[in-house]
């Protein structure tokens, strides 16, 4: 029987946009935050299933399955429960201690030996890019690692067959339409579409699914190739831009405060000198 599996990669990121740094260990501050789905790749999950409804509806008479993974500490899980709950078949977390310290190449490595093992992955859908690292280099750096064409900022699938995939990808000040043969990678923007809420029946499906774990055993890869030794790019250094702020009190009348406050304003070049 013919086979098609689609796969999306996500990523765990801090709930937040104010990430904060620890300027003793350079690391991101993470007690305390809630943990999500990076949102992106939410838009990716949703992308990915309803892909798999088009291809049935269209008459598509083989096997279809999307699977979710995600690379990151056992926590990320969690992710994966919620990625089956909006209708994902199944999810594999890719975890293990060789894999800290992983640079966006080296998570790309990781990411294309799971893809490898799946096998019959005729598609792999990325989200824009994350809320943390912020890089938008995964992508393309796991099509790069298994010699397949793709292409990002895709905001709408217009044609999907097993061979091949037709996509309109936003441009600055443009639109373009793509044709890709399969497999592909594809990373996806906001627009695509609207991700689904999750069903109670796929709450409960997340929640009677194990989720197995893929160690550096299970995809083959050897340890210089994973985490900080597979690793070309090295974050020697993280901090938050020192802003100062002086406060200045204005006495007087409302009528000398607005001189004095003009005065300063015009000393600053904030404002123009012809009155
Ligand atoms: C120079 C450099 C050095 C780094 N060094 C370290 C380090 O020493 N220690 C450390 O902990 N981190 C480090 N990082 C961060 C880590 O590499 C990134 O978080 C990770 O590689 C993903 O990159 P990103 O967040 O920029 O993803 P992007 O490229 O912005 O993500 C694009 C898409 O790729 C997919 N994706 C991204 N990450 C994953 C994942 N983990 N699993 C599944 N899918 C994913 C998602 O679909 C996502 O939407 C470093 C990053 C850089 C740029």
């Amino acid at each position: 029987m013919i086979k098609i599996r689609i796969a999306v990669c996500i990523k765990q990121v801090p709930g937040t946009t104010g990430i904060k740094i620890d300027p003793e260990t350079n690391t991101l501050v993470r007690h305390g935050i809630e943990n999500i789905i990076n949102p992106f790749d939410s838009y990716a999950l949703e992308e990915g299933v309803s892909l798999k409804e088009r291809l049935m509806q269209d008459g598509f008479s083989g096997e279809i399955e999307v699977v979710a993974l995600t690379m990151g500490p056992p926590q990320a899980e969690q992710v994966l429960k919620e990625a089956i709950s909006t209708g994902i078949d199944r999810a594999i977390l890719l975890s293990d201690r060789a894999f800290a310290g992983a640079d966006t190449w080296a998570t790309a490595l990781t990411l294309s030996r799971a893809i490898q093992k799946l096998e019959d992955c005729r598609l792999v859908i990325f989200g824009k890019q994350t809320l943390d690292g912020d890089t938008g280099q995964v992508g393309p750096e796991f099509a790069q690692q298994m010699n397949i064409p793709f292409t990002g900022y895709v905001s709408s699938v217009q044609e999907i067959s097993k061979n091949r995939i037709k996509v309109k990808r936003l441009m600055e000040d443009r639109y373009e339409i793509i044709e890709l043969k399969l497999p592909a990678a594809i990373s996806v923007n906001k627009d695509i579409n609207t991700p689904r809420v999750p069903s109670l029946r796929g709450k409960l499906k997340a929640k009677n699914t194990a989720v197995p774990v893929w160690g550096i055993g299970e995809l083959g890869a050897g340890e210089d190739e994973v985490g900080l030794s597979g690793s070309y790019t090295r974050v020697v250094k993280i901090f938050t831009p020192r802003t100062e702020h002086e406060v200045q009190m204005i006495e007087g009348t409302p009528g000398e405060q607005a001189e004095k406050l003009y005065g300063k304003l015009k000393n600053l070049n904030i404002v123009g000198g012809g009155r």
